[in-house]
This record gives C-alpha cells, sequence and structure tokens, in this order.
C-alpha cells in the first residue's frame, strides 16, 4: 500500500461501492450476500493493514490492533458498511475505511499506538431491511433486544432466522462487546448528508450533538362524499385539513431553529379524483438537539391538529412509532478534535447532527465524537453523494493527530 493515502482511500471507497445486492446502483442490506462479500474485502484490507480481524455474532467486522503498553485501553472508530438502496459512495463506509487508511499510515512510518485500537464496520444502521435501524452496533453495546430478533423483512424472514444462519446456532442476545472501563472512546468519522459545512465553506467540522427524534402517524377523519354535489358548507374534507396541518407544522419549525419537521408520508382515502377525502393518514418527524424543545415543540403541533381538526368538523389520531432523545457528544473528546481541526482550517464550528449514526448507539457504551465531512450539495443517501479528496484529506489529518493527541 504505497499508494499517496487520500488516493488509496478513494480507492477503496470505489472498490468497495461496487460491492453491491443490486446491479447497477450500490444496495448493500443487513446480512445480504453483497454485506457478505464487503465485509470479506474490508477484512483483507484490515488484515494487510497489521489488523487482526474478526466478525462477531450480529456480523459487525471488527479490526484490531494491540497497543504498545501492555493492558492498554481501547479507542473504537467505525461506521457502517450497510447503505440505503441506490446509495453513495461515502456515508458509512468512509468511517470504516478512513481509519484504516489512517492507521496503515501509522504502520508504514514504523508508529505503534500506546492503546489498542478497533475499526468497526457495523452490519446494519440503515434501518432497510427490517425497518429498524442500528442492529449492528446495538449488536456490539449489548443493546440489542428480543423485540429486535422478533422483526421480519418483506420475504417474512425474522432477524433471529438470518443471525442463526450466520451462526450456523442458536442465537443468544449478546452482552457488550467492551466493559465501558476498558475504553477511551468511539470516533467516528461521516459525511455531513447536508449543506452547512459547503455554505461555511469549510472541509470538516465536529459535531456537538445529534439530535433527538419523535415520529408517528397522524390520522385525520372526516366524510368521503361526491366531489360534485356536496357543497363546500357541507364538507369534513380530511385532506384539507391535513393540508392546514401541514403549512402549521412548517411554519412553527420555520421560526424555530434549529428546530426541523418534516410531512414525509400522505396516505388519502378513498384517493380518487371525484371523491373528498375522508381519512388521511400523514408522517410527522420532529428533531431538535435539545429533548424539552423538541417535545415542546410536537405537542405544540399536535395541539395544533386537534384545533384544526375541530374546526372542519374532523377527527384526528397520533401514534407515536419513534422517540429517541438526543446525544450530545463527549465534550472532551469533541475539544480535542476540534483543537486538531482548527489547526488544519483555522476554523471549526461545531454542528449539530440531525441524522442518525451509530455514535448514537455507542454513546451507551463510551463517550463519543463525530467529524463530519462536506458533502457536495449536502446531497447523500444518493448516488450523486461526493466529498471532494481535498477534504478527504483533511479528514485523514485530523484523525491522524487526534490518534497522536491520544498516545500523548
Ligand atoms: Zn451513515
Amino acid at each position: 500500500m504505497a499508494r499517496e493515502p487520500t488516493q488509496q482511500l478513494t480507492r477503496w471507497l470505489n472498490e468497495l461501492a461496487r460491492i453491491t445486492d443490486e446491479p447497477g446502483k450500490l444496495t448493500r442490506t443487513f446480512l445480504s450476500p453483497a454485506m457478505r462479500r464487503a465485509n470479506a474485502r474490508v477484512g483483507e484490507w484490515m488484515r494487510a493493514a497489521g489488523l487482526a480481524v474478526r466478525e462477531d455474532s450480529v456480523g459487525n467486522l471488527i479490526g484490531r490492533l494491540e497497543g504498545s503498553r501492555p493492558g492498554a485501553k481501547t479507542l473504537l472508530l467505525g461506521s457502517h458498511l450497510d447503505t440505503v438502496r441506490d446509495a453513495g459512495r461515502f456515508d458509512g463506509a468512509l468511517g470504516v475505511l478512513l481509519p484504516l487508511v489512517a492507521l496503515d499510515m501509522l504502520r508504514q512510518q514504523g508508529r505503534i499506538l500506546p492503546y489498542a485500537v478497533e475499526v468497526l464496520g457495523f452490519s446494519e444502521e440503515e434501518g432497510v431491511r427490517f425497518s429498524s435501524a442500528y442492529l449492528g452496533s446495538k449488536g456490539f453495546t449489548g443493546t440489542l433486544r428480543a423485540a429486535d430478533l422478533k422483526l421480519r423483512d418483506a420475504d417474512g424472514i425474522q432477524v433471529r432466522d438470518t443471525l442463526e444462519t450466520l451462526n450456523g446456532e442458536t442465537f443468544t442476545l449478546p452482552r457488550a462487546a467492551h466493559r465501558r472501563s476498558d475504553l477511551l472512546g468511539y470516533l467516528e468519522v461521516h459525511i455531513e448528508q447536508g449543506p452547512v459545512l459547503e455554505a461555511q465553506d469549510l472541509a470538516v467540522s465536529v459535531v456537538s450533538a445529534i439530535a433527538g427524534q419523535s415520529r408517528g402517524r397522524l390520522t385525520f377523519y372526516g366524510q368521503a362524499g361526491h366531489a360534485g354535489t356536496t357543497p363546500m358548507g357541507l364538507r369534513r374534507d380530511a385532506l384539507a385539513g391535513a393540508a392546514a396541518f401541514i403549512s402549521t407544522v412548517e411554519g412553527i419549525a420555520r421560526t424555530r431553529p434549529p428546530l426541523v419537521a418534516t410531512v414525509g408520508t400522505l396516505a388519502v382515502s378513498p384517493g380518487a379524483p371525484n371523491v373528498i377525502p375522508g381519512e388521511v393518514t400523514l408522517s410527522l418527524d420532529v428533531r431538535h438537539p435539545r429533548d424539552r424543545a423538541r417535545r415542546a415543540a410536537l405537542s405544540r403541533m399536535l395541539g395544533l391538529a386537534e384545533w384544526i381538526a375541530r374546526r372542519r368538523g374532523l377527527r384526528c389520531t397520533w401514534e407515536l412509532t419513534q422517540d429517541g432523545n438526543a446525544v450530545a457528544c463527549d465534550p472532551k473528546l469533541t475539544r480535542v478534535l476540534a483543537e486538531t481541526v482548527r489547526k488544519l482550517q483555522g476554523r471549526c464550528p461545531a454542528l449539530v447532527s440531525g441524522a442518525g449514526h451509530d455514535a448514537v448507539v455507542m454513546s451507551a457504551l463510551t463517550p463519543v465524537a463525530m467529524l463530519f465531512v462536506r458533502c457536495r450539495a449536502g446531497r447523500s443517501h444518493h448516488p450523486d453523494e461526493y466529498a471532494a479528496p481535498e477534504d478527504l484529506r483533511v479528514a485523514l489529518r485530523a484523525t491522524l493527530t487526534f490518534l497522536e493527541r491520544f498516545a500523548g
């Protein structure tokens, strides 16, 4: 591996992007054939970089490098190797391959860190196959639950079945891979997946917190009727109520940054051009780095949904499907990382991650820090996802310095 490190990283990212379940696009889902091939290939690169490689019982790929000091603690670095459907090359993969290039550079320089390092390639983060995210990091942190094993994919196969096939024996819920006291922390390098770094003309920055998320389904019930014969004053139009609600949600979120709120799906019933909508179900997703602000915004939105429904002779119900609190990145780790970044590019504004990451789950086990890398046009979860080699070079230098700072 004598190539220039950023070229090496780009070559690995490109090769990994060709390992897919769907020809012509990049798709790798939990324990799929492509995921098995991806683990095998990244495992080879890990071995070449001098790491000892194993796979745990949920399919996470783990490469370990011992430190020079016996009994020293372990620093974890990683991200996920699964993808969304028709994904980009950087989401997840970058956080696994960049640390690997950094460790390989140290090896080539004959440098041995005093502490141990593990590079983690999580088997599942995106929630594509089983509609539930973080199966990999939950397995690693010992927070996988019996309910997770009962989830089914589109073919009716349960998580438990896939894990028993993988392990060739009855699956038992794993315990945490490490004791908290044996760990130094977890660093995740990730593409920003948003437009902030590009707007600020910065290659990288640190994350201060990962926003909490509340998600659910809101249904408006009205009265279906003939679109030609029912006068406007006598209608109970569920979709008109939902439309008023959607505008209200946007209005609330616009006036309370960094709150973000999204209605992403709308199911209209009966759903015909000549019938007044009698029932509408919409999804609502609300995120904020402060839990109290998120809950307050959600409750205001739901209060206004009731008010809109009442005024229009509708009824509405709310079902909360996901509620995760915000995760603060560790101030100490983040400070070290931010000092490093400031030396490289002058500024290092702390960003809030609006997207969830493996770091959310890892924070249950150890302090976490995240480094975001600029993403062209903020585009992610899309084949056009792109991070420039110059930015990757800055991220690589920041990671290397971070590793060295720990040694000191
Ligand atoms: Zn990701």
